[in-house]
């Protein structure tokens, strides 16, 4: 009788565990299974995703994870910030600036 409640008593804490991973919170999961049996399972579910986020999809990922298994892209926080910087360089161009740079190239060309 006792080994049939360690049984499942050890299979709560590891199905806490496992629902607690998917969130990136093992420990917590386990903790809330542990006191609250499957109604911890429940809470931890609720719980928000810790997980980091891809910088270009938004999709969870794996922490330390260097490539997003979502996107394939890099994780690397440089290179994304490099492209940030191209993608403000072009996007902050004012269409007056860029009308009078076209101008006074072309007017070099003329001369
Ligand atoms: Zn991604």
């Amino acid at each position: 009788m006792i080994y049939w409640f360690i049984f499942v008593w050890l299979g709560n804490l590891i199905v806490g565990g496992a629902i607690g991973n998917l969130r990136g919170r093992a420990g917590e999961g386990l903790l809330l299974a542990l006191f609250l049996g499957p109604l911890g399972w429940l809470i931890t579910l609720l719980l928000s995703d810790k997980r980091p986020k891809c910088f270009y999809c938004n999709e969870a990922i794996t922490e330390g994870a260097m490539v997003c298994k979502h996107c394939g892209k890099s994780q690397n926080p440089g290179e994304y910030l490099a492209t940030l910087k191209v993608r403000r360089k072009e996007a902050v161009e004012d269409p007056v600036d860029r009308w009078e740079r076209e101008q006074r190239a072309q007017g070099e060309k003329t001369r």
